[in-house]
């Protein structure tokens, strides 16, 4: 009987367990455990219910052109339960100048892909509408070493495209900053483009006409979500696994490798595993492996983190008829606010709240503004409340508030990171029987992980001679 262990037991951790127990199910002979700190599964997934409205603490909904997510909540019988984000609706706003400007029609990130709405734009200043113009003839330049996306964006269209759209919607997704982020790491494709075409501009259009006949097939909704919730998800993957694999309340302290196999401390107890997946924070495998491996320790280290707060507030009908349609806003920084973005999810999920109340969902923390985890709700709120009544002109008392605290949560790909994975890849080698798992690698968002977790079980299958059979499934 072989065994594995899991620390973590976030969507990365969860992902790796189903995928070990499609195998376990199938006939392998094999045993896993997995180790959570905390009392519940599902990491920064969680989804809470109030006053009629679904609230999301951490992720509210997933890519749909990244499968993952979608395949693995299939698989645990959620295929109905999938929904889309409500694209017929979806404005999304730029906080600039003090004003909300809607983001042009046409824009693939930052690269226009239709000149009218762009030029038209408030957005954008005679200078950097210019220098859109002025990049199709940008030339091919090898990409010979990463650098920021700020410095790259930068070169194609002027520090004001890097303001009012890079780094807003960088500090979305990642809470990080385009001076920081690796362009290699984060927007590869573009990295790619420039090398052919040279022309961001270009290369979007020749990969459209390329496209050509996708163009009439019907397009799918940007976000994918669950109709109950993100918790959906984890609970159904929660439901196929055995409940005496689970181990909450347990977090792992020490991990060392013995007679070639695993010996994983957590409270008074220590147990031997062939394999051990580690689907934690990259700093805190780190603090794992230090006696392991310090090089490695030391790499994993250098994968920085953000924290985040999200706060979601509840309004009744009359603040619903006043808010602006679409899904939400960001906040460039120049605007010097402490909120870095805020969804409508009564637009985006209109599902999540009933027809008579409006439901915001507030982004803080991040990059620019850590220290904010560390002050108390009421202080969060106000500085919430205040900045959306400068923003929207939203003075009303919300009906209900929830803030949710996430500390060292976000990993930041930063400028190396691509060089740095080569080099904890090359590490690895040493150590088969060890598998990393989570948003600290290749992909930050929620199908990326359960990528990642799939993929680190099948190293560890492999380590322990049980290559992957990808054509065992569980029925669901
Ligand atoms: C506020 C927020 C909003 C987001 N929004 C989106 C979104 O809309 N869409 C999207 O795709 N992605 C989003 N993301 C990103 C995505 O949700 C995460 O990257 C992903 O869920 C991380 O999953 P994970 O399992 O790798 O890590 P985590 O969820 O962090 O889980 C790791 C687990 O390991 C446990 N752990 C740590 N150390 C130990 C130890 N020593 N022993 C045992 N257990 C340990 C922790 O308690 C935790 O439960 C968001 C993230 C946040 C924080």
């Amino acid at each position: 009987m072989k065994r594995i262990a899991i620390i973590g037991g976030g969507i990365s951790g969860l992902s790796a367990a189903f995928a070990l127990e499609k195998r376990r199910q199938a006939g392998a002979s094999l045993e896993y455990a997995l180790f959570e700190s905390s009392p519940r599964l599902g990491g920064v997934l969680v989804t809470d219910r109030v006053d009629d409205c679904l609230l999301e603490a951490g992720p509210d909904s997933f890519l749909t052109e990244k499968p993952w997510a979608s395949d693995l909540s299939r698989e645990v019988g959620l295929g109905d339960q999938l929904i889309g984000s409500n694209d017929a609706d979806r404005i999304t706003y730029i906080l600039a100048n003090g004003k909300l400007v809607e983001i042009p029609d046409g824009l693939m990130f930052m690269v226009p892909t239709k000149i009218t709405p762009t030029m038209l734009s408030p957005l954008f200043s005679a200078r950097t509408k210019l220098q859109i113009a002025r990049e199709w003839f940008h030339p091919p330049r090898k990409a010979d070493a990463d650098e920021s996306v700020a410095a790259f964006v930068e070169r194609h269209y002027g520090p004001e495209m890097v303001d009012r759209l890079a780094d807003p919607l960088l500090s979305g997704v990642y809470g990080g900053e385009a001076a920081q982020l690796s362009v290699r790491a984060v927007l590869p494709r573009f990295a790619e483009m420039e090398a052919t075409y040279g022309s961001l501009g270009r290369a979007m259009l020749a990969a459209r006409k390329k496209m050509g006949h996708a163009s009439k097939v019907p397009t799918r909704p940007l976000f994918t979500s669950l109709k109950d919730g993100m918790q959906e998800l984890v609970d159904a993957v929660v439901s196929r696994l055995p409940a005496s694999a689970l181990n909450t309340n347990t977090p792992v302290q020490r991990v060392q490798q013995e007679n070639g196999g695993w010996v994983i401390s957590a409270g008074y107890s220590s147990d031997e595993f062939d394999a051990v997946i580690m689907a934690i924070p990259a700093h805190a495998a780190a603090e794992l492996l230090s006696t392991t491996n310090e090089s490695l320790a030391s790499e994993l280290r250098g994968i920085q983190y953000t924290s985040s707060v999200t706060v979601n507030l509840g309004y009744d009908r009359s603040v619903r008829a006043s808010l602006p349609p679409g899904f939400g806003f960001l906040v460039s920084r120049s605007e010097g606010r402490r909120m870095l973005a805020a969804t409508f999810v009564h637009n985006k999920f209109p599902h999540r709240a009933p027809n008579d109340r409006a439901l915001l969902r507030c982004f803080i923390g991040g990059a620019r503004n850590e220290q904010v985890l560390g002050a108390p709700d009421e202080e969060i709120i106000g500085i919430v409340g205040k900045e959306l009544g400068q923003i929207i002109k939203l003075t009303a008392d919300p009906l209900f508030t929830r803030v949710y605290r996430w500390r060292n949560a976000m990993a930041q790909y930063g400028v190396g990171h691509l060089d740095r994975l080569q080099r904890i890849d090359g590490l690895l080698q040493s150590f088969p029987g060890l598998a990393l798992a989570g948003n600290g690698y290749r992909g930050i968002g929620v199908p990326d992980c359960v990528r990642s977790g799939s993929d680190a079980a099948n190293k560890a299958l492999l380590a322990v001679g049980l290559p992957e059979d990808a054509s065992q499934r569980v029925a669901s």
